[in-house]
This record gives C-alpha cells, sequence and structure tokens, in this order.
C-alpha cells in the first residue's frame, strides 16, 4: 500500500457520513471527486483573508489574490508539464475548453469540405461542439470505431485520415470504458501528417500522470472537479502556437489590450481567453486539490488505483450474468456493467438503497451506448480513497439486485 488509506479518509469530511443508516460508499467518481479539507479550507481561508477582483490592482488585496491566483497556474504548468505558464488557460470546466477550441480553431481553420475526426467513445462535450462546428462550416466530422473489448480502432482511425482532416480530437480515458487511449501514438501520428490534436482529459489528469510535452499534444482540457478540486473551474492548455493563432472565445473585460469607438485589440496569452472576472475561488481551491494530488504522488495514485480495478473486476466476474462493458488492458479504475436484463435504473436505485452511490444511463456518451444497442450502464469509479472493503460491499449489492429481480 503506498499510502494510509484511513489517513486519507480521514481528509475527506463527506465520506465519514452514513446514508440510508449505512456507511456512504462513494463510486460516483468520474462524475465528480469529493474534496479535501485542505480544498475546502483554502477556499475559505481566501474569502476570510484574500478575496479581491485580480489583476491591474494596485493594492495590497488585489495584488495579494493576483499573486496566488497566478502562483496556481504556475503550480498548473509543472503538474501538466508545460513549457510556459501563458500556455495554461483557466476555464469553467472541461465543457468550456472542448467549446473554446472548437469554436475558435473552427472559425478559423475549418473550410466547407474539410475534416474532423473523433471517436464514438466520446463524452457529448468533445463531441457535440465539433458537430456542430462542422455543421455551421460545412465540414465533416468523422467518427473513429471501437474494438469489441472498448479499445479504439487504431486501424480504423488511422483509416480515416485524409489531406482535408484538420484536427483529430479524442478522449485521453474513456469516461463510460474506462480505456486509456494510446494518446502519445496517435499523436506521433497525426503529427507526422501534419494534424493537430486535442486531448480531452477530464478523465485523464485525476488517475495518471500527464506530461503534456511528452505527449506533444496541441491542446490538452480538464476540470478541476474531476481533480478532487471545486467545481466551475476547468483548464485548457494550448500550445503556444495555436493559443497564438485562435480567434478569442468570449470578449469582454481583461481580454483586450486597447479598445476605442473604431477597434479593439486583444491581450497576450493567456488572459485573451480569459474574459470577465475570473473564479478566483476555484482557481484557489484547484491549486489546494493539485498539491494534495502531487502530495500523494500521481504514480502512487495509479498503482494503488490498479489495485481496485483488479479486485472489482475478479470480485464481479465471479457473479453469473455480468456484462461488462470495456475491458481494454490499458484501464483506468472504473467498471461499467449490466446485470443481465436488468435496467441499470433498476439495478442503481437498489445499489444506492444500499448505501453504495454509482452512476447509472447513457454517462453523456449517448453515441457509445447507442452502439452497444443498450439502454446505458451501471458505473462504478473509484477513486484512492476507496477500499477493497467497500468493492465486496457493491459485489454483495449486485448479488442482491440479481436476488430481487429472480
Ligand atoms: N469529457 C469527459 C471524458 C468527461 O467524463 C466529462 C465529464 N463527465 C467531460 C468531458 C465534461 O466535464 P465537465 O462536465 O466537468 O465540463
Amino acid at each position: 500500500m503506498p499510502f494510509n488509506i484511513s489517513d486519507i479518509r480521514a481528509d475527506f469530511p463527506i465520506l465519514s457520513q452514513t446514508i440510508y443508516k449505512r456507511p456512504l460508499i462513494y463510486f460516483d467518481n468520474a462524475a465528480t471527486t469529493q474534496k479535501p479539507v485542505q480544498v475546502i479550507r483554502a477556499i475559505s481561508n481566501y474569502y476570510e483573508q484574500d478575496n479581491c477582483n485580480i489583476h491591474r490592482g494596485v493594492h495590497y488585496l488585489s495584488v495579494k489574490a493576483t499573486e496566488a491566483f497566478e502562483e496556481a497556474r504556475n503550480e498548473i504548468r509543472e503538474f501538466i508539464n508545460a513549457h510556459a505558464t501563458h500556455e495554461v488557460v483557466f476555464t469553467k470546466g472541461a465543457s468550456e475548453s472542448l467549446n473554446l477550441v472548437a469554436s475558435s480553431f473552427g472559425k478559423k481553420f475549418l473550410k466547407p469540405g474539410d475534416e474532423v475526426i473523433t471517436t464514438i467513445m466520446e463524452h457529448h462535450s468533445n463531441f457535440v461542439p465539433w458537430q456542430m462546428i462542422c455543421e455551421e462550416k460545412g465540414a465533416v466530422l468523422k467518427v473513429a470505431g471501437i474494438l469489441p473489448d472498448g479499445q479504439l480502432d487504431l486501424e480504423h482511425l488511422y483509416s480515416l485520415i485524409s489531406d482535408r482532416t484538420r484536427i483529430i480530437a479524442l478522449t485521453h480515458v474513456s469516461n463510460v470504458l474506462g480505456t486509456i487511449n494510446p494518446v502519445k501514438e496517435i499523436i506521433a501520428h497525426a503529427h507526422s501528417k501534419g494534424i493537430p490534436v486535442l486531448i480531452d482529459g477530464a478523465q485523464g489528469v485525476s488517475h495518471i500522470p500527464v506530461d503534456v510535452t511528452d505527449l506533444d499534444c496541441d491542446f490538452y482540457c480538464f476540470s478541476g472537479h474531476k481533480m478532487y478540486g471545486p467545481m466551475g473551474i476547468g483548464v485548457l492548455y494550448g500550445k503556444e502556437r495555436w493559443l497564438e493563432e485562435l480567434p478569442p472565445y468570449q470578449t469582454g473585460g481583461e481580454m483586450v489590450k486597447d479598445v476605442t469607438v473604431e477597434r479593439t485589440t486583444f491581450n497576450e496569452l493567456p488572459f485573451k481567453f480569459e474574459a470577465g472576472t475570473p473564479n478566483v475561488e476555484g482557481v484557489i481551491g484547484l491549486r489546494a486539490a493539485n498539491q494534495y494530488l502531487r502530495n500523494l504522488g500521481m504514480d502512487n495514485i495509479r498503482a494503488y488505483e490498479d489495485e481496485l480495478l483488479k479486485h472489482a473486476v475478479e470480485r464481479f466476474s465471479a457473479i453469473e450474468d455480468m456484462r461488462f462493458y470495456g475491458t481494454a488492458p490499458e484501464k483506468a479504475s472504473l467498471v461499467s456493467f449490466l446485470v443481465g436484463d436488468i435496467h441499470p435504473f433498476d439495478a442503481g436505485t437498489i445499489i444506492d438503497k444500499m448505501g453504495i452511490a454509482v452512476r447509472t444511463g447513457h454517462h453523456c456518451a449517448q453515441p457509445l451506448i447507442d452502439h452497444f444497442g443498450i439502454p446505458g450502464t451501471v458505473r462504478a469509479s473509484f477513486a484512492f480513497y476507496n477500499t477493497i472493503e467497500e468493492i465486496d460491499k457493491l459485489a454483495e449489492a449486485v448479488k442482491r439486485v440479481k436476488t430481487m429481480f429472480k
């Protein structure tokens, strides 16, 4: 065991409660993770001592809040190993980061007949923005398929590339299947043909060490709330040359350099993409979350979550009639399943009554769920504060579901 689980759990006050007279078991971490006291305190300290609008202020509080905000940006840069702090743009979440790139990239670079490639395993947030901008620009959205075990079909993906391909946008880790895509290899292949690649890292950063310089991705997007930080804050990493070229996504205060009645010039990076008063408390909380993850060590987190996943697969495979969705060899710590023909909502409702939070439904990935021809799945997604004992309790709950529907 790389770290002490009871110490870790003590940092997450929400986990110590009972629901339906049972200890809460929280397995909905792919939807959002819980927050350690370090994050909660950082936010309340900020409001008790430092709250102020940032940038341009000459007074003490404004300077202090600005420094904390910009230090946080630098720490996020280090966390993902970006070259420069101005390549780290704060947004309100992965969805906004993805919409920003689709909209600004599409406006500047997509022409009728051009092509964008994505995959069938995308979250709607990395699918719908591309669908919409392609429709607006008369471009074509091509969708790579998957293999039966939930791996991306690389041969299919590569066969979709043509001289009209302008960008490839794909997820690092599938929020339904858990599949970890070989993004480094895909990026190298795309770059050999001069095509930039966007990675949706919403399910990546909290589970695996991410190094954007090593990956050489052109854009990497993620949310704070899925990495133990607050909601309403997220990150867009973009290579400087792309961020320089893209037009602003939103306009307003802070993102301008000079405004006259006739025309406006835009601020330098990253402020060009940060219109209006930013979510300062979100950035402060994200910084604390980031420090928490660094203290644990992303390699330790990965190793422990792999143990949880291995145990879950062993336990659940022993239950008759379990149907698994996503069994790729490279997989993050989640299991998506159906119990025989039992509707996922029914299964999820019974599991909930046993004090266990799992997510049911299409997980905002309808094209993928349609591909399987099912109504949805039950998804149990694990974090480093979960335990082997909790997984055993879920296995018992699944058996209970089976008996009730017999
Ligand atoms: N991409 C993936 C793979 C996700 O799992 C999610 C959230 N479930 C998102 C994008 C969107 O993240 P957010 O709702 O935080 O913007």
